[in-house]
């Protein structure tokens, strides 16, 4: 049974019944399925009721997503101090990754999270999490196409440009494994839409700033081999940042490129996110569960793509992933065939 057979057991309440007034959110340092998502459900909601009132709170997003229609809706704070009557969290693995709507949420007449992490538990109202979806925007669009959660179903361009970026972004572009073919069919119906795909693809995945190129290259070629060479890591610290005048939204890729080098199992990308403290990125192939090694450091994620935030020196970062994917590695060469390849796909971001 599909993901999407096993929704239309589920009895969504008509949502957006009596709702006036709606916050959209997502989760901290928002991606393209983040944002898709947001501003996704955002167009979809004003085209079905253009008297509803909707907010979306969201850290400052990316320059490449900004021309994604209702951008200029994105806010961080709620001033006016407004209680909505529905708060809707997208692609937000626990409540802890929403900053931005913390109040916002726990005010609200009723809350809902929509999410694919493997690593969501649930919370608000109703959760609708399935790990199995590539990205949320393609979840989404399921539950706006074929179970009508939030109107009759009808999908506008600027809606449908939206969602077909998020899928675009979790997939890396249908090249991960978490593409199916239910994500191939929803990316399929949204070109119906008659969005363009090539704009979407190159102006916001491929296209980089001589900037971001820069400190991609210096995360390469610094770039170091352990495990026997079975594992890739590297560093930016705060002084590269500086240096090269680069944000931490230029880091976007990066973990990327170091994933396909040939022969690694796993990929480890950090970088200096404050004193002491590092952002950790973790890619593996099917061989390693970087999920629950971000899980036993307070992070999560999915299978093959999962991140967390840790405090300590690059030296004892490194050895303590590195001896949770030595392990995973042994066990899974005890037990050859027992892999995830043909039971579970990697999902993304
Ligand atoms: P990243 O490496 O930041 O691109 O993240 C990879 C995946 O792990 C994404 O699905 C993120 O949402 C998730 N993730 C990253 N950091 C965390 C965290 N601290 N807690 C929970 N999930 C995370
Ligand atoms: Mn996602
Ligand atoms: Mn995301």
């Amino acid at each position: 049974m599909t993901y999407i057979d096993r929704l239309s057991k589920q009895r969504f309440n008509n949502w957006t019944e009596g709702v006036k007034t709606v916050a959209i959110s997502g989760h901290i340092r928002p991606d393209g399925d983040c944002v898709g998502s947001c501003l996704g459900l955002c167009t979809y909601l004003l085209d079905q009721d253009p008297a509803l009132c909707v907010d979306v709170y969201l850290d400052p997003i990316p320059e490449e997503f900004r021309f994604l229609k209702h951008a200029d809706r994105i806010r961080q704070e709620n001033e006016e101090n407004r209680i909505y009557d529905l708060c809707i969290i997208l692609d937000c693995s626990d409540p802890d990754r929403m900053n931005r709507a913390q109040s916002v949420f726990a005010q609200a007449g009723r809350t809902l999270c929509i999410d694919h992490h493997i690593t969501n538990e649930g919370f608000g109202d109703l959760s609708i999490v399935c790990p199995e979806s590539s990205s949320t925007c393609e979840l989404l669009y399921y539950l706006i196409k074929e179970h009508n959660i939030f109107g009759d179903g009808s999908i506008s361009i600027d809606c449908a440009v939206a969602l077909y970026l998020g899928i675009v972004h979790d997939t890396g572009v249908f090249r991960h494994t978490n593409t199916t073919m239910e994500t191939m069919m929803a990316a399929g119906e949204l070109i119906r839409c008659g969005i363009n795909t090539e704009k979407i693809i190159n102006d916001t995945f491929f296209r980089k700033t001589y900037i971001q190129n820069q400190l991609l290259g210096k995360a390469l070629t610094e770039s170091m081999l352990v495990l026997d060479g079975r594992m890739i890591f590297s560093v930016l610290y705060r002084k590269d940042f500086s240096l090269l005048k680069a944000t931490q939204q230029d880091t976007d890729g990066i973990i990327d490129q170091l994933r396909v080098t040939e022969g690694i199992h796993a990929a480890l990308f950090l970088y200096e996110s404050g004193e002491g403290e590092f952002k950790v990125s973790l890619r593996s192939d099917e061989y390693v569960d970087v999920s629950v090694i971000a899980g036993e450091f307070g992070g999560g994620g999915h299978i093959r793509a999962a991140g967390c935030t840790m405090n300590g020196t690059v030296h004892d970062i490194v050895n303590n992933i590195a001896s949770r994917v030595e392990m995973q590695l042994e066990k899974k060469e005890d037990c050859p065939g027992d892999s995830h390849e043909e039971t579970e796909r990697d999902e993304l971001s």
